[in-house]
């Protein structure tokens, strides 16, 4: 896993909308960080930011103490819509990006096992549910085994029984692969059950408020 650092980071779109405004905040390798808030507070340009989509307006952002530069395979996103290329396989999806690793075919046997998949491999993203898709895009995410998960309101789209089972899915993933974890929500509840810390922002300007350092409870359901 890696590290993330922001330093004095604001993000201004256009003049005046300070999405972000002086962002100071160090993330150790392995923390599962929740970061909650109410939309339009900044938490998707936070994730961008490390993720290498966007770049800050001042200040610095780090990952294992290097500078970001741009998107790398250190960092693995996942969306609140799975994105998943429809005419491909759930192992194509997976395997799409790790194409030219060696040893490929027993990763994405070894990732689809990982998420639950095994049965799905050769099946189509409009043969799964939405619950198997995004976890599709789980294990797409951790092909090429990056340090750092980013994860944007990924369950926001699901029904509560499927929100519930791939919340307990993805802190059994985090467990077993000891990644750092950066996951927004707009929900409390959320942030709370899988987080080992929960961020709270605000709005106008978008700032960190609350900085909790939590320890969920971990018993297996
Ligand atoms: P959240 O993820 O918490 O809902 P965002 O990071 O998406 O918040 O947005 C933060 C603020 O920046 C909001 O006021 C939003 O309207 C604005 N914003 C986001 N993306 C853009 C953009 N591409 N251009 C202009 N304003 C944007
Ligand atoms: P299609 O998308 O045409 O249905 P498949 O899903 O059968 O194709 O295979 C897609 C890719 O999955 C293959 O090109 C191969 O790289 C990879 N693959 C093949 N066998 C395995 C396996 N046993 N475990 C994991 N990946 C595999």
């Amino acid at each position: 896993p890696d590290s993330v650092a922001l330093k004095g980071v604001t993000l201004t779109y256009g003049r005046k909308v300070h999405a972000l405004d002086g962002i100071d905040l160090a993330i150790e390798p392995g923390e599962f960080v929740a970061i909650v808030g109410p939309s339009g507070c900044g938490k998707s340009t936070l994730l961008r930011l490390v993720a290498g989509f966007a770049r800050p307006t001042g200040g610095e952002v780090r990952v294992g103490g290097e500078p970001v530069a741009g998107p790398g395979p250190d960092r693995g996103m996942v969306f609140q819509q799975p994105r998943l290329f429809p005419w491909l396989s759930v192992r194509r999806n997976v395997a799409f990006g790790i194409r030219r690793h060696p040893g490929r075919d027993a990763r994405v046997a070894e990732l689809l096992d990982l998420v639950g998949l095994a049965d799905a491999a050769r099946l189509r993203p409009y043969e799964l549910s939405g619950g198997m898709q995004q976890r599709a895009a789980i294990a797409r995410a951790l092909a090429p085994d990056p340090g750092i998960l980013l994860m944007d309101e990924p369950f926001a789209a699901l029904d509560a029984l499927t929100r519930e089972r791939l919340q307990e899915e993805l802190r059994r993933i985090w467990q077993q692969t000891g990644k750092t974890v950066l996951f927004v929500t707009h929900s409390v509840d959320e942030a709370v059950f899988l987080g080992t810390r929960v961020l709270v922002m605000s709005k106008r300007p978008g700032r960190i408020v609350l900085d909790l350092p939590h320890q969920p409870d971990l018993r297996e359901t």
